[in-house]
């Protein structure tokens, strides 16, 4: 008997429940990939790369049996199942607006069963005792860890008797991922001890920066929270990846949310619209030399760091006064780790329209942010070239910025208090 392994945010053989619950149903599978036009067209040019990077790695384990086919999923999976006669189609659970109606639609053709998702814990299962979810972090985060998750499910690349099949196109060419486990097994052993006490700092480079992994499944959390033992470093890092379930978890609740705002009181604000402040920001040219260090590594990387994020989104929300989406959808363009979850409501959060989010009358200083989180000024110094020769903190000051922050703080509050009435 044959099954299909439908692959999408979960390219990885190690600890996957969906090949797993595959190999007890049938003898043989084919992995299947569909590069969705929609999705293509959606995501960056940097997240595109990194998704074929990843593509050639989980074609190498499966030692060149990934079936790689460009539609629309919801022809193109019952089709291919239908081919090798196979009559259930096996995936990880996808808990985005797009993807749940995407599923709903192949499930209508095709028998689809769901086993694990990108999560630690599958949205949607962490609610208060009377059913409804947590709308803040702390008791999501409580909740979260009392629910628990199951340990790794032992998969590996031989698990299933994979199908050869001609029924793909070309994979699309270039190098793969480096050695996943063993940029792990370094960040663990050599930056997890700190890493409470130097994640805030840009310039030390003391994170995983495992997001893009994450964000494609080449590695699963569970996976990770398995091996990171005790410790402070250990338990901020458990932290973060509970953030990035509980994102997950808000947007399955509340799918709207990706496009606006969580609090809908914010509706009210009134928002500017100027193209020139938002090219200039995009370009890292605002005259603060934190906000564009961090729009030009943005640039430069496809990835900017947590802190960096934060100071930015808040620049262009509380200093510009421009629509969070415009922001979040410039970052979705170049973020090689682009997560509508994470990003939708990092920003909303930036933007004090989300769940608990930093209340709208903390206001980030971009010039203090820079000289808590970049005390010597090295981070700024590599990424913006023109500023290489100003020594130290020094090099925070503004140079013709395009905003004065003082004045425009005094406005954001202003504007804020149309919201709150
Ligand atoms: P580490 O510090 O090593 O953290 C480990 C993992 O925990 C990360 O890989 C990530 O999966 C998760 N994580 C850490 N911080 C957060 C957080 N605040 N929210 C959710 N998950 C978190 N993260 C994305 O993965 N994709 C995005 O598109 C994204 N957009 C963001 C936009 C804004 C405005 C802000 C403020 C944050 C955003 N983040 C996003 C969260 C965070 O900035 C990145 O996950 C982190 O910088 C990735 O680097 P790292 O892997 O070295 O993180």
């Amino acid at each position: 008997s044959s099954t299909v392994v439908w692959f999408r945010r979960d390219l990885r053989t190690h600890d996957h429940p969906a090949i797993l619950a595959a190999g007890e149903r049938a003898s043989r599978a084919l992995a299947l990939f569909v590069l969705d036009p929609v999705l293509l067209k959606a995501s960056g040019r940097p997240r595109v790369g990194f998704l074929h990077r990843c593509l050639r790695s989980l074609d190498d384990e499966l030692d060149g049996r990934l079936v790689v086919v460009e539609g629309d999923p919801v022809d193109v999976v019952p089709r291919v199942a239908a081919e090798v006669g196979a009559s259930s189609v096996h995936v990880s659970a996808d808990a985005g607006p797009y993807g749940r109606g995407r599923d709903a639609a192949v499930a209508e053709r095709v028998e689809l069963v769901r086993a694990g998702s990108p999560y630690a814990v599958t949205p949607g299962r962490v609610t208060k005792a009377d059913g409804t979810p947590y709308r803040v972090f702390t008791p999501f985060y409580k909740a979260w860890l009392d629910h628990g998750w199951r340990p790794p499910a032992e998969t590996g690349a031989s698990s299933v008797d994979w199908i050869r099949s001609d029924l793909g196109r070309e994979l699309p060419a270039g190098e793969g991922l480096p050695d996943v486990r063993a940029l792990w097994e370094a960040f663990r052993d050599e930056k997890l001890p700190d890493y409470a006490t130097r994640r805030d700092r840009p310039d030390l480079d003391g994170t995983s920066r495992f997001s893009a992994f994450l964000k494609w499944g080449v590695v699963h959390p569970r996976t990770l929270l398995a091996d990171l033992g005790r410790g402070a470093g250990a338990a901020a890092f458990r932290t973060e990846l509970a953030w990035r379930d509980f994102y997950a978890d808000v947007l399955w609740h509340r799918p709207d949310s990706a496009r606006r705002n969580y609090n809908r009181a914010f509706d009210r604000m009134p928002l500017d619209d100027d193209r020139e402040r938002f090219e200039a920001w995009c370009a890292g040219r605002t005259g603060y030399p934190f906000v564009d260090a961090g729009m030009r590594q943005l640039r430069a990387e496809g990835w900017m760091h947590n802190r960096v994020r934060m100071v930015v989104a808040s620049f262009l929300v509380k200093d510009l006064h421009l629509p969070w989406w415009w922001g979040a959808r410039h970052f979705m363009r170049h973020l090689v780790d682009g997560d509508l979850a994470s990003n939708q409501h990092g920003w909303q959060w930036a933007a004090g329209t989300g769940t608990d989010a930093a209340p709208y009358f903390r206001v980030f200083n971009p010039v203090a942010q820079g000289e808590k989180f970049d005390p010597d000024g090295d981070y700024v110094r590599r990424y913006v070239p023109e500023l290489r020769d100003v020594p130290g903190k020094a090099v925070h000051q503004p140079r013709d910025p395009i905003v004065d922050h003082a004045h425009e703080r005094r406005e954001a509050l202003a504007r804020y208090a149309v919201v709150k009435g």
